[in-house]
């Protein structure tokens, strides 16, 4: 279109218009109008009249080609150029949406909305310049218009769907914020049941322990008055109280042992595993035929000594009790050790756990056997389980029936820097 204007600027050099000029511009695609020096209409083309929908017949001679536009008269664009507005008065009517013309000098260019004109009103882009004759004297202007209101349709589409886009993002963000901080919540409520539960299960096992423990003291004092007259069945009977009082009394130190974990507060500290290990071969007092042999070299770990030793007796108790093998041996070495963790293994000649059990052997209260093939509680594992967890760590199994068993235990271990 700039060009077109170029050449329609070219053309219209001298004033009054020459009959091919006239020619020209009437068949330009271009709505086009011209004023002469006093601000009357000298030339409307055809184009003007489709989108303005006024007849040159009714505009031409006349200074009213505001009228298409505006509802009562006022300066068009054409006419503060023609006037030599200055660029003051031009914002006065267009406000900032107007601007130099780049290409041609002296000319303005702006866009504008006319609400009564077309269904709905319509855009229009506009540029007036200035018509010099030979003698460089301005004579009149010229203006032509741009339907854009198609464009700014568009656009306001596309705004409306960005506005949409952000509001969406907007509420989406809101139910995310809403539902991490539900989240936190409950989080927090579990994490107070937790706590709530092991104090619960700590004072239940420990206040059982005073009955327990009174219930085997008058079977003793029975027993001892009544020995003499006991026949070989009473004796069983008496026999079998004192199995029950000492499952249940292990059942209760399991259980404790169990909710000590569960406790809030850990206190780490770096725990040499080759000095660890060795304290815990002889706290354990092995067994006549059993082994426990303990890789040297092996790593600091960050971890709380109380819970470390869960850990480890558990396993190596397990090792050395799930075992028929001659010489019953638990191994203790690094498997791997990479980015602030070490993977330590516990294995033993054992009996071995089939694949399908390699997870439910950890839950509370699972056992793969009888009170009568092995005895144990069933809370073992569980504890080791909880105690790795708590320590920033995990266990996994692997293991086939008939050929041991090997834990794999992860650990924080203290870097170089001494951080974890
Ligand atoms: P407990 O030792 O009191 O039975 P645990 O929780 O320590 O309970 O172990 C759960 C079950 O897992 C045991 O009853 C046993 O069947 C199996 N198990 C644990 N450790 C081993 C092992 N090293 N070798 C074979 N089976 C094991």
């Amino acid at each position: 279109m700039t060009q077109e204007l170029q050449t329609v600027d070219n053309v219209v050099c001298s004033f009054p218009l020459r009959g091919s000029q006239c020619h020209l511009l009437e068949e330009s695609s271009i709505p086009t109008f011209v004023i002469d020096r006093q601000h009357h209409v000298i030339f409307w083309n055809r184009a003007c009249e489709s989108a303005t929908g006024r007849a040159a017949r009714d505009v031409v001679g006349t200074d009213r080609h505001w009228s298409p536009f505006y509802p009562a008269q006022r300066p068009v664009m054409a006419d503060l150029i023609l006037d030599g507005a200055t660029a003051e008065e031009v914002s006065k009517h267009y406000g900032d949406l107007w601007r130099q013309s780049t290409v041609i000098p002296g000319a303005y260019e702006s866009e504008g909305f006319f609400p009564n004109m077309g269904s709905g009103g319509t855009w229009f882009f506009f540029t007036a310049s200035p018509l010099i004759n030979a003698e460089g004297q301005t004579v009149g202007a010229i203006e032509t218009l741009q339907d854009i209101s198609a464009r700014k349709r568009a656009e306001d589409a596309l705004k409306t769907h960005q506005e949409d886009l952000e509001e969406t993002v907007l509420q989406r963000t809101e139910e995310l914020t809403r539902a991490h901080a539900e989240l936190a919540t409950k989080a927090a409520i579990l994490q107070e049941t937790n706590e709530e539960l092991s104090q619960y299960a700590f004072v239940v096992s420990h206040d059982l322990r005073a009955p327990l423990r009174a219930v085997r003291n008058y079977a003793d004092f029975l027993r001892e008055e009544l020995e003499e007259v006991l026949n070989d069945e009473q004796r069983s009977y008496f026999d079998g109280i004192a199995n029950a009082l000492k499952f249940g009394d292990e059942l209760v130190s399991d259980l404790l042992d169990f909710s000590r974990v569960g406790g809030e507060s850990l206190t780490v500290h770096p725990v040499p595993l080759d000095e660890f290990l060795s304290e815990l071969e002889n706290e354990l007092e092995l067994p006549p035929g059993a082994q426990l042999i303990s890789s040297r070299g092996l790593p600091t770990v960050l971890a709380e000594r109380t819970l470390l030793r869960q850990l480890f007796s558990n396993l190596v108790t397990n090792g050395l009790k799930f075992n028929h093998s001659a010489v019953r041996r638990v191994e203790i070495g690094l498997a791997s050790l990479n980015n602030g963790c070490c993977e330590l293994f516990v294995r033993d000649n054992g009996i071995g756990i089939a694949p399908r059990f390699h997870d439910r052997v950890f839950k509370m209260f699972k056992r793969l056997h009888t009170h009568k093939e092995f005895e144990g509680t069933g809370i073992g594992l569980a504890i080791v389980k909880k105690a790795a967890v708590k320590l920033g760590g995990s266990v996994r199994i692997e293991s086939e029936v008939g050929s041991g068993s090997t834990f794999l235990v992860t650990l924080p271990t203290v870097e170089r820097n001494g951080q974890r």
